[in-house]
């Protein structure tokens, strides 16, 4: 079954939202195979955000990803990727469909609640920066 990674970002944990993103995904029908508390380092960020080196806002969202704690996760379902994208919403809150997590509760690009992989190869990229296979159920 295909896989995704999906991480609660620093203010979606400090804003408690960490329980309604979920809700929203599980209610989908998608299958919660494990989640953790972390605190980011720089080391993390830079893997997990590696294709953004070199783009305006990459310093200031290694600086944001690492200033709190977040919320790590992996999810599967059929089309699970595409699905948590839709649910997700697009990465600029003004332009995000009403009805998504980012058009519901973000105002800013750069202060956007929750990540989700974006393919199959970032997916299985980026769980193995979070997650040990004996973690996943
Ligand atoms: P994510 O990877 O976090 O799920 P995304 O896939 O919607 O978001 P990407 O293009 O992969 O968006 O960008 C990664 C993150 O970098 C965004 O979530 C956002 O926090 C930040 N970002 C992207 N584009 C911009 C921008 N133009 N200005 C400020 N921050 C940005």
């Amino acid at each position: 079954m295909e896989r995704t990674f999906i991480m609660i970002k620093p203010d979606g944990v400090q804003r408690g939202l960490i329980g309604e993103i979920i809700s929203r995904f599980e209610k989908k029908g998608l299958q919660l195979l494990a989640g953790k508390f972390l605190q980011l380092d720089e080391e993390a960020a830079k893997k997990h955000y590696e294709e953004h080196e070199g783009k305006s806002f990459y310093d200031p969202l290694l600086e944001f990803v690492t200033s709190g704690p977040v919320f790590a996760m992996v999810w599967a379902g059929d089309n699970v990727i595409a699905l948590t994208r839709a649910i997700i919403g697009k990465t600029d809150a003004v332009t995000a469909a009403p009805g998504t997590i980012r058009s519901d509760y973000a105002v800013h690009t750069n202060f956007n609640l929750v990540h989700g992989s974006d393919s199959v190869e970032n997916a299985e990229r980026e769980i193995p920066i979070y997650f040990s296979e004996h973690q996943i159920v």
